[in-house]
């Protein structure tokens, strides 16, 4: 199974570095360490239970550790289909996935037992695992994953990966991630996040160290868990860096071990690359760009200190698609604006079950004359210098008292006045704006001073109205600001 058309198999990536660096650490959990070989016995005795099960879907139920890692590649090298779960979920999303998902097999512990009796899978539980490994190079499958998001009507969507798609990004990985024996990649988002795969694939296919983040106190303050554990590869949304500066962090004596951050999943500000650069002027910074439907990011912003003023526009340029991708903007007054649609080989076979939301989502799209399979993210952006601005969700577009407005427009103007995270939506009915921000550095808040700042850069009506501080802005269980609580909140007050 070494390759296929579409590349090599992210699996063989991985015997590949096994082989390479047997002694090598695979994955550091707390005070454990698991060697490579370790590893990968490890990943074949869970292949060989997927096998024995005659699994061919794995519902993974499992916390951050070895364990969860094992497991996941295990699935791949079996031949099976995996899908992470949050443990953090609430059980009844659980139990709709399970449902939605039939798999035969659910890893884990108590939560998983429960599941599996829920959905009539056989329960696996990583104490007893059989002890025979599975021998081999591996079996493929067409999909590698099926990763449930949230859909907008609150049903949990199954967006399936092919195993071709994920062989793709791996491959970009290795070459922009570019990890080598020696580098110690932190573990950080949730699993059922797909920017976790950045991590798993980016750290284990290519004999680095994976190293995950344990504990609420490290979740907490990254930036102590980067410089205890020596972390050279970052990777995560950029609410993070939010989180270092507020603490106060987002200086040297934390950072210095970090020669790669790569972000993904929200907008990249200026104030975060100011904070890192300023501590840390010799490390690189990733923006990229990308849905779950496209296989976890398909742009890639380089950015260096000092170097990026004119790459900033409300946020950081998404940057050029990578290689064998394409954006295309479409549904613009010009060419330059439009909603992002994304085409290549990294795009989703579509919707679990759900051909009705994968026929609106996954449409032809005419390019040069010829026709494309699109995913039409609902993102729109605009291209300077050739360029591409992200610009705001199309969701998000407001009509005030008829006229056309981007939250995003007032965001970046507050942003302007110095309050970096900060959310803006419709408020009484669509008849006015109101935001929130987020407490800035212990800095006082006027909201009718800032008010004021706005009426010289916004019309009158983009102004919102109303305007409250908020310590921390909600996050979702993706750590990103999560606009549809933050509203709530609003209205609670
Ligand atoms: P998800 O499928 O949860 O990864 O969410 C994908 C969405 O996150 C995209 O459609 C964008 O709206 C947003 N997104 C991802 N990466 C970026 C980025 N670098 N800048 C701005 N928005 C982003």
């Amino acid at each position: 199974m070494a390759s296929t058309a579409s590349g090599v198999d992210y699996v063989s990536r991985f015997l590949e570095a096994a082989a390479a660096n047997p002694r090598e650490t695979a994955v550091k959990a707390g005070r454990e360490e698991f060697s490579y070989a370790d590893f990968e016995l490890l990943v074949r005795r869970y292949a060989s239970a997927f096998d024995q099960a005659g699994a061919k879907r794995v519902l993974i139920a499992l916390a951050p550790g070895v364990d969860v890692y094992a497991a996941i590649l295990g699935s791949g090298l079996a031949g099976c289909t995996h899908t992470p779960l949050n443990l953090a979920s609430p059980p009844e999303k659980a139990a709709r996935i399970a449902d939605l998902l039939k798999p035969e097999v659910v890893v884990g512990g108590d939560r998983a037992r429960e599941l599996a009796e829920s959905c009539a899978a056989r329960h696996l539980d990583p104490q007893q695992l059989p002890p025979e490994p599975f021998e081999g190079s591996g079996r493929t499958t067409d999909l590698a994953y099926i990763l449930f998001t949230s859909g907008t009507t609150g049903l949990p969507k199954g967006v399936m990966i092919p195993r071709a798609a994920l062989n793709h990004y791996v491959d970009w990985l290795g070459r922009d991630l570019a990890c080598r024996p020696g580098d110690r990649v932190a573990q950080h988002p949730s699993i059922a996040f797909d920017i976790s795969m950045t991590d798993i694939f980016g750290a284990l296919c290519y004999g680095a160290t994976l190293v995950p983040l344990m504990s609420e106190g490290d979740r907490f303050l990254p930036a102590r868990f980067i410089a205890r554990e020596k972390i050279t590869v970052w990777n995560s949304t950029p609410s993070v860096v939010s989180l270092i500066m507020q603490a106060g962090e987002a200086e040297e004596r934390f950072l210095k071990s970090v020669r790669l951050f790569n972000f993904c999943g929200e907008p990249l500000l200026k104030d975060h690359l100011d904070a890192i650069f300023a501590a840390v002027p010799e490390t690189l910074v990733h923006n990229t760009y990308g849905p779950t439907e496209a296989t976890i990011s398909v742009t890639n912003m380089k950015l260096r200190a000092g170097s990026y003023d004119d790459k900033v526009r409300g946020s950081v340029t998404i940057g050029p698609p990578i290689d064998g991708m394409e954006l295309h903007l479409v549904g613009g007054s010009n060419p330059d604006e439009g909603e992002i649609v994304i085409t290549g080989p990294q795009l989703a076979e579509g919707y679990l079950g759900d051909p009705a939301k994968t026929a609106e989502r996954f449409r032809p799209v005419e390019v040069g004359g010829k026709e494309l399979r699109g995913y039409f993210t609902g993102d729109w952006a605009e291209r300077h210098d050739r360029l591409i601005y992200f610009r705001e969700r199309l969701d998000f577009q407001v009509k005030i008292r008829g006229h056309r407005i981007e939250t995003d427009e007032i965001a970046a103007a507050i942003r302007g006045c110095g309050w970096p995270m900060v959310v803006v939506f419709p408020d009484r009915g669509n008849e006015a704006l109101a935001a929130v921000v987020e407490q800035a550095d212990g800095k006082a808040f006027d909201d009718s001073e800032l008010r004021r700042s706005l009426q010289s850069k916004l019309e009158s009506y983009a102004v919102p109205q109303r305007i409250r501080l908020i310590d921390r802005l909600p996050r979702n269980e993706n750590d990103k600001v999560d606009r549809r609580a933050t509203i709530d909140w609003f209205n609670s007050q």
